[in-house]
């Protein structure tokens, strides 16, 4: 009938801790809004259903991010239209069936994209199978400001942009305004919704109650200059003439097995956490007072929820770079490559200059939108319902199909 269960499928892939996060922060929000009316697929397709370059994207990134130019290159290089689409019309005849053979499985009603090219060979399949006209297809793009252009497909239904920015470059890539609406990032509702007290919260991760804290990390791999900065704030965070620190350290290491296991082996003045991949988020950012990472958007909007100060010390070249001045422009952090200079900020935060830290944690609160989870499901909701019962779509079988096109 026509209330029957409807399908979502999402595209994803796991390139840094980004994209991952914001798939199961949709995923999550349909949950708690909608129940059962819709049955959530978080798919790597690529990974699944490709070989390589799809299926090793993960691989790949993790390999060009740590060699910056390289990555630079890839990320500038691809940007005029024509280049990346002849590419990936190559990729896409090659590995057409196979992705079909992925999508197809999951019989989707709807699909939602978090990653930049995710667009063009389902939208492509679809098209093949005559099925464009009857499955709901919308990106959400997860960059905040500077993001590529692969993300922008004239054939979406709806394109999530986080914001005002990333729409006007949408606008200016030829989608329609009314294909485009500006939310916010997506971030998991364990983050948006909890009411957590910072007491509480310290008492549970075995915290100082007292001293004032803050949390290092870079991104879901442990990037950018963690070490170094730990190091400087083991000896700012500490008052020579006292003998005692003023204040205390979160180190999240993420995926860096190897960062945890060299910082845990250092000796500290002040106390120290060290962790690896941590699900909880929410908890440790609740816990602290400011925030150091890189410039990932899931960090940065995540903490902008929390209402911590943000210092930037580093940044993806290509995407991450216009997260600098969102953040720095709206007075709710800074911007700085040195170690020293980072711990010497933190160590004024705790002691001469609270008013700063104050001023920046209210420019953050302003700046955060945690509702944007929720506003992004209701909104594909609706076009949901406007499409009327979405029974009975199509989906041929795979093999016949296949042999249509081969
Ligand atoms: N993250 C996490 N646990 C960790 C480290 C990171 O859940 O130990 C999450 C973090 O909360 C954020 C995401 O991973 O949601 C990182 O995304 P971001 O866009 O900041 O950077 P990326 O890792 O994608 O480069």
């Amino acid at each position: 009938g026509a209330e029957r269960t409807k399908n979502v499928l999402i595209l994803m892939s796991d390139t840094g801790g980004g994209h991952r996060a914001s798939a199961e922060a949709i995923r999550d929000a349909f949950q708690l809004e909608y129940g059962d009316e819709y049955r959530i697929f978080v798919k790597d397709v690529w990974k699944e259903y490709t070989g390589w370059p799809l299926n090793d994207m993960e691989g790949q990134y993790k390999f060009m991010v740590k060699h910056v130019q390289l990555w630079k290159f890839a990320f500038h290089g691809t940007s005029p239209r024509w280049i990346h689409s002849v590419y990936l019309a190559a990729i896409a005849a090659f590995y057409a069936k196979e992705v079909e053979a992925g999508l197809m499985e999951y019989k989707p009603d709807i699909i939602i994209s978090v990653h930049p090219l995710m667009q063009h060979i389902p939208l492509w399949v679809l098209k093949w199978q005559g099925l464009h006209k009857k499955v709901i297809f919308v990106t959400v793009i997860t960059d905040l400001n500077t993001c590529h252009r692969t993300w922008f497909h004239p054939s979406v239904n709806r394109l999530y942009c986080p914001s005002e920015e990333v729409a006007k470059r949408a606008l200016l890539d030829g989608l329609e305004e009314s294909q485009i609406r500006v939310f916010g990032l997506p971030i998991r509702p364990s983050f948006c919704r909890a009411v957590l007290s910072k007491d509480d919260l310290r008492v549970e991760l075995e915290m100082d109650a007292q001293l004032p804290a803050v949390l290092l990390m870079g991104g879901g791999e442990g990037m950018g200059p963690v070490k170094k900065t730990a190091k400087a704030l083991g000896e700012s965070l500490y008052d020579q003439e006292l003998e005692k620190p003023i204040g205390q350290l979160v180190i999240i290491c993420g995926r860096n097995e190897a960062l945890a296991e060299t910082l845990k082996s250092l000796e500290w003045k002040i106390p120290v956490k060290i962790r690896g991949f941590e699900k909880q988020m929410e908890k440790w950012m609740g816990a602290c007072d400011c925030i150091i990472t890189k410039a990932g958007p899931g960090t940065i909007a995540e903490a902008l929820i929390r209402g911590l100060p943000i210092i930037l010390n580093d940044y993806i070249p290509g995407q991450e770079k216009g997260n600098v001045p969102y953040v720095v422009d709206s007075g709710a952090g800074v911007f700085t490559r040195s170690p020293k200079e980072t711990a010497k900020i933190v160590a004024e935060w705790f002691s001469t200059k609270t008013d700063d830290l104050k001023r920046m944690s209210e420019n953050a609160l302003k700046l955060a939108q945690p509702d944007a989870v929720f506003d992004i499901v209701k909104d594909i909701h609706e076009l949901a319902c406007q499409r009327g019962p979405l029974a009975n779509i199509p989906y041929m079988l795979t093999s016949s199909f296949s042999s249509l096109i081969y």
